[in-house]
């Protein structure tokens, strides 16, 4: 097999995002994946009863017999056929001749989207003819034999990726949303990036894949789990939220380099781009430090990252938790762009603005500000750089403060300053939030402040050990998960000011968004207990085999787990991480497609001793 050179200009194309997508590239899409990804060429036809797939024909085949099977993508005049699979489109002749009847027969009445097989002659198309943006487009195929396979009732929707469809009825016929063009597209990438993962890890540093049970008990902390009833009264499994413990105990186990591509559970509820079965590319190994990981997980998305995108670039940069939350305002800063949050607290020591005054006479008060570019655009403006200052508070800011204010800021005419005045984590969250507003806003009206191709890779590190719990904020709860290692330098505050240590966590942040997480683990089991006990108030009994495994020479270790949904959502450019799964479910944890999660008949409940009590108003609803 070759591949031509505009294959990757073709491809450039195949990696946009599914809303700008108006036309379907079919004919470069697998073709390019795997020009991008393989070092030898699949074999596409093996095993099949076709000799050739609708994609790969070319001027070089002609005069050869082929048998293609495919999908009709539509028909003109009843002597044209378009046929299509994975790999692309081809046009087929339909005979005209009499002693062909029986094929134009079948050709022609054939509903569009039925599947036929189909048997002739690769030939030219007539001059004049060509399609130059079909890849197959110097060809077609004339027809002597064909085949109905299964003709295809009335569709509920075009199977055309320009055609808009509400995305209930995408998953309802999910089966049918696959056979889009970006569908392909997207679960090809992540199938190829998994590949090169595996490679990487497997290949050339030696890990272990290795499956860990989905059924198992409840973690204290973290996330909900989902529970899978027994036939032991009153028992439950825990579907785990992440194999978390499973790879620390591999570590005890001698295993070293672990890594799976895990399901992980979480019942979360309905969450904007959350899933409750998330895919996650977990890690675990012996003997590193945190340089370890990072260095790991930067030559991993180095190694697998597509061949169209602008190449990664290496070591990422890093910043610690307080520096993101005082500069951009949160922990997964989206660094595409600046307007930075800046402190203007000394601007305003002097100030007679009583708010202002009254921020900063408290513990922690600042006042803090953002400079929108161009801001006048977009808002009603409160401060902005010329001397006629449109704000309510103008008059009362010296002329000497607002030529710092400028300084500080490099305020440009017609942009706009955000301030705020508060609690300094407060003051900065609020701000990091306008900061995202505001550039959605600005590139409404046409700003690019983001620029789409390009990817921004970003490690937060020395965040806190504990936070305190939101419903309770007196007592703590792990900022990660509890198995984190405090940072070396802050343990003895573990027993003083717990509040006060930071930690070993490390997560990656991609054009502002969390794509993976880990730490470097507690692997003595007193530090352990302690930190279960008597800081979290944690029941040990449930994680008792764990910290027995910590006292038979458990090895220094720690991992990391990516979010393979999230990562893949982000690579790809798509609107949603559901775009990026095969069969997910709906916003609110449903599969539309099969109706589940479903109910279940009462005897067939009785084995696991567990009886459904209905809430008064769905009986009433039941009843009706
Ligand atoms: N198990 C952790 C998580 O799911 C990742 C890790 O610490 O390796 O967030």
């Amino acid at each position: 097999m070759y591949f031509p050179s505009w294959l990757s200009q073709l491809y450039k194309g195949l990696s946009r995002p599914i809303r700008r997508t108006t036309q379907p590239i079919w004919g470069s899409l697998y073709r390019s994946l795997v020009q991008s990804s393989q070092r030898t060429n699949p074999e596409f036809n093996s095993f099949a009863v076709r000799t050739n797939t609708c994609g790969e024909l070319r001027s070089s085949h002609l005069g050869q017999e082929v048998t293609l099977c495919g999908w009709i993508q539509y028909r003109r005049q009843n002597t044209f056929l378009v046929l299509r699979d994975f790999h692309g489109l081809v046009q087929v002749v339909i005979p005209q001749d009499e002693s062909a009847a029986s094929v134009k027969k079948i050709l022609c009445e054939a509903p569009v989207e039925s599947v036929v097989r189909v048997s002739g002659t690769v030939t030219s198309r007539p001059a004049g003819q060509e399609n130059p943006k079909m890849p197959t487009g110097k060809i077609e195929i004339k027809v002597k034999t064909a085949e109905l396979l299964n003709a295809c009732k009335k569709l509920p929707f075009e199977i055309k990726d320009f055609m808009k469809k509400t995305e209930a009825l995408r998953l309802q016929y999910r089966y049918l949303d696959l056979r889009s063009f970006q569908m392909q597209y997207n679960l090809r990438l992540r199938s190829q990036m998994v590949m090169k993962m595996r490679e990487y890890l497997c290949n050339l540093h030696g890990f272990v894949d290795i499956e860990t049970p989905t059924l198992f008990k409840r973690t204290p902390g973290g996330a909900k789990e989902f529970l899978v009833p027994s036939r032991e009264p009153g028992k439950f499994y825990s579907l785990p939220q992440s194999p978390q413990q499973f790879k620390q105990l591999l570590m005890v186990g001698g295993l070293d380099r672990y890594f799976q591509v895990a399901r992980c559970y979480r019942d979360e509820g309905s969450r904007p781009d959350r899933q409750p079965e998330f895919t996650q590319i977990d890690i675990e190994m012996s003997f590193v430090d945190q340089t370890g990981i990072q260095s790991l997980i930067e030559g991993l998305l180095q190694y697998s990252w597509p061949n169209d995108k602008d190449p990664v670039v290496v070591p990422f940069p890093t910043v610690t938790f307080t520096e993101a939350l005082a500069t951009y305002g949160t922990d997964k800063p989206d660094t595409r762009f600046g307007m930075k949050i800046i402190d203007i607290s000394d601007v305003f020591r002097n100030t007679e603005i009583g708010f202002l005054q009254d921020a900063l006479s408290k513990p922690h008060g600042t006042v803090k500000a953002i400079c929108i570019p161009e801001g006048a655009e977009i808002l009603p403006v409160f401060l902005n750089a010329n001397r006629n200052w449109n704000s309510p508070v103008a008059n009362f800011i010296m002329e000497s403060q607002r030529l710092e204010l400028i300084r500080l800021m490099d305020t440009q005419e017609e942009d706009v300053v955000l301030l705020t005045a508060g609690e300094h984590s407060k003051a900065c969250s609020l701000l990091g939030k306008l900061r995202l507003e505001c550039a959605d806003l600005l590139e409404t009206r046409g700003m690019v402040l983001r620029d789409p191709t390009l990817f921004s890779f970003l490690w937060v590190v020395d965040f806190p050990l504990f936070l305190p719990k939101e419903e309770n904020p007196r007592e703590l709860e792990s900022a990660h998960h509890p198995f984190t290692a405090p940072h070396p330098s802050d343990i003895h505050l573990l027993y003083t000011e717990p509040k006060k240590a930071r930690s070993q966590h490390y997560d990656l942040v991609l054009n502002g968004n969390e794509i993976g997480g880990g730490s470097i683990r507690i692997h003595n089991a007193e530090l352990q207990r302690y930190i279960l006990a008597t800081l979290l108030k944690e029941d040990v009994k449930i994680l008792s085999h764990l910290l027995q495994a910590l006292d038979y020479g458990a090895p220094p270790h720690g991992g990391i787990a990516l979010g393979l949904d999230r990562l893949i959502c982000l690579v790809t450019g798509s609107p949603s991480i559901r775009d990026v799964i095969a069969f997910p479910k709906s916003f609110r944890g449903h599969d539309l497609m099969s109706n589940a999660p479903d109910s279940i008949p009462p005897e067939e409940l009785k084995p696991y001793h567990i009886r459904v009590s209905w809430p008064t108003d769905s009986k009433a609803e039941r009843a009706h």
